[in-house]
């Protein structure tokens, strides 16, 4: 007998310990993740986009493999550019704030990531703020200045963790400012007292309200407890957002999370990038004009560590994979029966070696491909399982292929529409040229009462 196979587990990036370990969860069966969300100032940019789909997968496919998963992710509705932006616009924060978190959850649900189990607003959180950065003065390693109170970093014994950085690199490389009252530059703000009318809540200190880094810490612990499983944020946040927010956590004598998974960055305008391309300014305007679903696979096609290029080409790119995806799905739809076992073994393999998801969009292509030619030699039962692998796989990582086969996408209605104007405008040119463009891509173009009437070929 061969040696026993190892249970299978999730393994994952820490950038706490710099390598890929087991994932345990604190319970078996349960996972708690705290995400940091958005500062609702402005429309969510592209970089939103990809932390809030890379961490919808690793939660589906949490709960595709049986863990119920508590996932919090956080509104920050108070902060200096909620604030800038209420006072030239002349209205409130709260007004600001609301409208962009609209946006951001229109934005969420477009791109299909699941809402947080909890989605904390940290202005109903700071009493408890107060409470810690009143604690950490207690325990001298917080210190009042003249705009604030600030934790003394240095207090930290392995601060920089995060940053996989010595404190005296980090020492060197910290921006001081002449005006500074902090004692070192790598100190930073809890409380900011507030020196105008913004918006601000009393305090031991006066009137102001927390840095960043001290709601994350507090909504983490109150809503998931100590030692959480996963804090998770876009790279960028490692340092110094997240190694702040541990560093207060270790003062206050409170464990913190057990794992610190971050995402690689997203590139939007590389330097040998022809302007010609165009690019996408937000992420509103990738979801107007793209399918989408098409963020989702282009985050899926790159690991989540590796940075990735959002561009038209790149986009377009996705969309046009989606298709043989979604073509597939039509011409499967009708065959039933259960997942090929070995694709399902190949998908768990791939996610549990640090979301290889590169491999599994591979692998979902390989399974069309024989499916498809399995289906061209007319044999339905073989291709069956690999169809419903194919299913089952798409959507344990979010991706919802559309089978149903009268579904007009929006870009075809409007070259149908283009092509009734030309007819009405006795432009034949034009509306032949727009007739072989929508058999180009697979439609039958038919005149109905109403005009051009479109249905899949
Ligand atoms: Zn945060």
């Amino acid at each position: 007998m061969g040696p026993v196979p190892s249970r299978a587990m999730l393994h994952l990036f820490d950038t706490a310990k710099g390598g890929v370990v087991a994932f345990e969860p604190r319970e078996p069966g349960k996972v708690s993740m705290y995400v940091c969300g958005p500062t609702v100032y402005g429309p969510p940019h592209l970089g939103h986009g990809r932390f809030s789909l890379v961490f919808d997968v690793l939660r589906r496919y949490l709960e595709w493999s049986g863990n119920e998963v508590t996932y919090v992710s956080n509104i920050t509705d108070v902060d200096d550019n909620i604030i800038n932006r209420a006072r030239s616009e002349g209205r409130s924060e709260a007004e600001v704030a609301a409208e962009y978190e609209a946006v951001w959850w229109q934005a969420m649900d477009a791109i299909g990531v699941q809402r947080p189990t909890v989605d904390p607003h940290a202005t109903a959180y700071v009493e408890h703020m107060v409470e810690l950065v009143a604690r950490l003065v207690d325990f001298g390693v917080a210190y009042e200045t003249s705009d604030g109170v600030y934790f003394q970093a240095e207090r930290i014994e392995d601060y920089g963790l995060l940053a996989r950085q010595s404190l005296d690199s980090l020492r060197a490389g910290a921006r001081v400012e002449s005006s500074d009252e902090k004692r070192s530059p790598v100190d930073f703000a809890l409380w900011k007292k507030a020196s105008d009318d913004a918006v601000s809540w009393p305090s031991p200190w006066g009137n102001g309200r927390p840095g960043w880094h001290t709601e994350c810490v507090v909504m983490a612990l109150d809503l998931l407890g100590e030692g959480f499983d996963i804090h998770g944020g876009g790279q960028d946040l490692a340092f110094p957002h997240h190694e702040n927010e541990r560093a207060q956590s270790a003062a206050d004598g409170r464990s913190f999370a057990r794992y610190w998974i971050h995402n690689g960055f997203v590139e939007v305008d590389g330097e040998k990038m022809s302007k010609s391309l165009g690019n996408f300014t937000n992420l509103m305007d990738l979801i107007d004009r793209a399918d989408p679903r098409a963020y989702r696979l282009l985050v899926l096609r790159s690991h989540y560590r590796s940075p990735i290029e959002v561009n038209e080409a790149s986009v377009a790119d996705a969309v046009a994979a989606l298709e043989r995806l979604d073509a597939f799905a039509r011409r499967t739809r009708d065959l039933v029966g259960a997942p090929d076992p070995a694709a399902i073994d190949a998908f768990r393999d791939a996610m549990d070696r640090d979301l290889d998801t590169p491999a599994v969009t591979r692998l979902l292509f390989d399974l069309v491909r024989r499916a498809n030619s399995l289906l061209d030699q007319g044999d339905e039962g073989a291709a069956a399982p690999d169809a419903a692998a194919v299913r089952e796989i798409s959507g344990a990582v979010g991706l919802q292929l559309r089978a149903d086969a009268d579904e007009v996408p929006p870009e075809v209605a409007e070259l149908a529409r283009r092509r009734d104007d030309a007819r009405a405008a006795k432009d034949w040119a034009t509306a032949d040229a727009l007739r072989d463009e929508l058999q180009a891509q697979g439609w039958k173009v038919e005149d109905g009462a109403d005009g051009t009437e479109v249905r899949r070929a």
